[in-house]
């Protein structure tokens, strides 16, 4: 359950407790699964077929190495989107020096480093943590912008918030946009604009923002970025 990652990158949910079998599920509703990679669409057919189908390759572990022709009347490509990180050199857990809470596998790795600062902090260091988006044309900030007030929280719980210099950096006109031109939040009573909410929860928060952001590029411990009116700053993180 992908939005959960962001609980598993602060160390408050397990990787177990935002996954779960698929099969049981498509079982129960009686939906053939057939755990495989889609590696081609035949819209016309051709091959043996009149109708339109779709091959497969098989990633289930009893049948790896395997490959299957489906047909089907009505098909529906729902492969979701593609981490870019290639997109701005130095992003990434694999290949550069940021973390990502984007799968269960990268959350942990989030976390581990986030508990390993926490430690630090509490032998006396001073740390900046710099949470946001890594590309000027990322359209979704949601996660990230729930995942700073997770380290927040991690961070006070410990007893270290005081040793943090925490900045949110995102490509958002204003804060609050969330990549959808802004919200409108009904909260006590008042319609609030997403900017002016956005803005209260940083500032109750002692939480730093840079908006009109395009991280360009990162270097071990320091981010790149250019803003709209074209100016190019650094950034140092921990
Ligand atoms: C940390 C995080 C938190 C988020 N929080 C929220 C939130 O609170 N609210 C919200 O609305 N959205 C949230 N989002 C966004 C939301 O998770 C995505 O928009 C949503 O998961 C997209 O659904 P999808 O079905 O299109 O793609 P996905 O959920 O990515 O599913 C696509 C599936 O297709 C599979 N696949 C890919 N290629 C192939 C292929 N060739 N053959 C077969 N299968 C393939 C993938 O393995 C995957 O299982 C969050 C995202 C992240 C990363």
């Amino acid at each position: 359950w992908i939005p959960s990652n962001i609980w598993v990158g602060a160390g408050e949910m397990t990787e177990r407790q935002v996954t779960f079998e698929l099969a049981p599920v498509y079982k129960k509703i009686n939906v053939g699964l057939r755990q495989a990679r889609a590696v081609s669409i035949h819209p016309e057919g051709g091959s043996g077929h009149e109708s339109p189908f779709v091959t497969i390759e098989y990633t289930d572990p009893a049948r790896v190495g395997q490959s299957d022709e489906i047909e089907y009347d009505y098909l529906v490509n729902a492969t979701g989107p593609k981490l870019n990180f290639d997109a701005t050199p130095g992003l990434g857990p694999e290949k550069g020096y940021t973390m990502s809470v984007c799968t269960p596998s990268h959350a942990l790795e989030a976390n581990g480093q986030l508990q390993k600062c926490v430690q630090e902090m509490k032998a006396g260091a001073r740390k900046t943590f710099v949470i946001g988006t890594g590309h000027g044309m990322c359209t979704c900030q949601g996660a990230a912008f729930e995942y700073i007030y997770n380290v927040d929280h991690v961070l006070r719980e410990a007893g270290v918030r005081h040793l943090a210099r925490v900045v949110w950096i995102s490509n958002e006109y204003e804060l609050g946009d969330f990549g959808m031109g802004g919200v409108h939040i009904t909260r006590g009573g008042y319609l609030t604009n997403g900017k002016v909410f956005a803005e209260s929860l940083m500032v109750e928060r002692g939480l730093e923002w840079i908006t009109r952001a395009a991280v360009t590029k990162v270097e071990p411990g320091k981010i790149h970025y250019e803003q709209l009116d074209g100016s190019v700053h650094e950034l140092e993180f921990d």
